[in-house]
């Protein structure tokens, strides 16, 4: 790896500016590490030419979005490849219920443009605000409604990638089986016996999708980064659900959260997420009147056809959990009876308190000079944060 002094600019878009490496050394994780080098590139052709130069030259590069991924995969020693300022377009196809977007476009965008279409990203990632298209990719984002819709990987049909000679190609689901890497019959029934059986695994390739699909689009998804960058992705939008109603649940011990879970799962809940109690005292510190207590909170959104099931939905969800009697009535298993009580906070004023509050939490870990970074630019002040969360505090649990 040459000393970052040594380092020729290949393309406009590569520095070695002291200030904008610092910039870059971090993400909201806790890795702290000064890349020898920081790209800008302005689309797919410049992205090349610097995927090139780093090929001959054996530097490495170290994709990067929003830098809102907590362990670590958008710092490195090598060149950082910030792809959220120079990919910023968006081609919709509402009547097919699709979006091309390029790498840098938000979850939020996209949310924004397909609204007057009745339209949205189902994955609702917390970080939507700021995590780019190519890091929601990299990352197989998922988020509370991924409990009805699961992670990005079912949600994205296309991409367009820079691999790493420097060939932009299109990845298209379904397109081929087997065509890039084969797993063998043997391999296949490696992955099936030792894969881990979970909902959601973000560790590793995604070996168990790819011995059953064989298509490389699922190799792609949750790679990280580690297999090409990502210039483009194709998104699939789902309708945008006629009404939603939700409740925030507080329980006194986290064994009393967990029983309850899988009764709102089976009510086919559009969201569910946990808030625990540290969570919970950082929301606190903003104000927000928590009764005491509480050990764990499930902001629970169901999303129905008319007004009356979503809040019919979410009486049943409380009364059920609030009510021991009709709580052990079910069978469910556990120790003691179901200790709950509902918050008087929308789940709207607790997501963003909580969402500002981890936000916050990212940001306090920087200094001055991490300022300086275009990524960072964008990222909401503590006193933004503050005021936004004091605007929604009035409103009330059921929506
Ligand atoms: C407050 C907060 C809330 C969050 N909530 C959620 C949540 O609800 N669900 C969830 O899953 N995650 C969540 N995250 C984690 C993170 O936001 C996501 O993983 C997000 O997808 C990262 O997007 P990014 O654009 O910030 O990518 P980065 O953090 O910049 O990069 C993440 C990884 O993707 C790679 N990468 C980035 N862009 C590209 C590209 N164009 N091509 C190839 N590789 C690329 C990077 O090398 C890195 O390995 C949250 C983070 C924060 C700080």
């Amino acid at each position: 790896m040459p000393h970052a002094a040594l380092l020729p600019a290949p393309v406009p878009s590569l520095t070695t500016d002291e200030r904008v490496r610092a910039a870059y050394s971090e993400g909201a994780g806790i890795y702290r590490i000064v890349p020898a080098g920081v790209a800008l590139p302005r689309g797919v052709e410049e992205l090349q030419a610097l995927v090139r130069w780093a090929a001959e030259t054996r530097t490495p590069l170290v994709p990067r979005g929003a830098g809102s991924g907590m362990p670590g995969g958008g710092v490195g020693r090598g060149v950082v490849v910030d792809l959220s300022p120079g990919f910023h377009w968006i081609a919709p196809d509402w009547s097919h219920r699709a979006v091309w977007v390029g790498a840098s476009v938000t979850a939020a965008d996209i949310s924004d443009a397909a609204r007057p279409f009745g339209l949205r990203l189902a994955p609702d990632p917390s970080s939507g605000a700021f995590a780019t298209s190519g890091g929601l990719t990299a990352t197989n984002a998922a988020g509370p409604r991924s409990v009805r819709c699961g992670s990005v990987r079912a949600w994205v049909d296309a991409v367009e990638i820079v691999e790493a000679d420097g060939t932009a190609r299109r990845v298209t689901r379904g397109a081929g089986r087997w065509e890039r890497f084969v797993v063998s019959p043997d391999q296949r029934r490696l992955v099936d016996a030792r894969f881990p059986k979970t909902r959601k695994n973000s560790s590793g390739y995604a070996l168990d999708r790819y011995a059953e699909s064989g298509d490389e689009l699922d190799l792609l998804i949750g790679a990280e980064g580690t297999l090409a960058l990502v210039t483009a992705v194709r998104w699939r939008l789902e309708p945008i659900p006629p009404d939603v109603a939700g409740a925030s649940l507080g329980f006194g011990s986290l064994d009393a959260l967990a029983q309850a879970v899988p009764f709102l799962i089976a009510l086919n809940p559009s969201a569910v997420e946990l808030l625990d109690r540290t969570f919970l005292e950082l929301v606190r510190g903003d104000g927000l009147d928590l009764p005491a207590g509480i050990e764990g909170l499930l902001l629970v959104e169901f999303e129905r056809d008319t007004r009356a099931a979503a809040r019919g939905v979410v009486g049943d969800a409380v009364r059920r959990c609030t009510s021991p009697r009709r709580w052990i009535g079910e069978g469910w298993s556990g120790s003691g009876p179901c200790e709950s009580s509902p918050v008087p906070h929308s789940r709207a004023s607790l997501r963003h308190g909580a969402r500002s509050r981890s936000w916050r939490t990212a940001v306090c870990r920087s200094s001055g000079w991490r300022n300086t970074s275009p990524a960072f630019a964008r990222r909401p002040s503590a006193a933004a944060c503050r005021s936004r969360c004091s605007a929604t505090r009035a409103t009330v649990m059921c929506t």
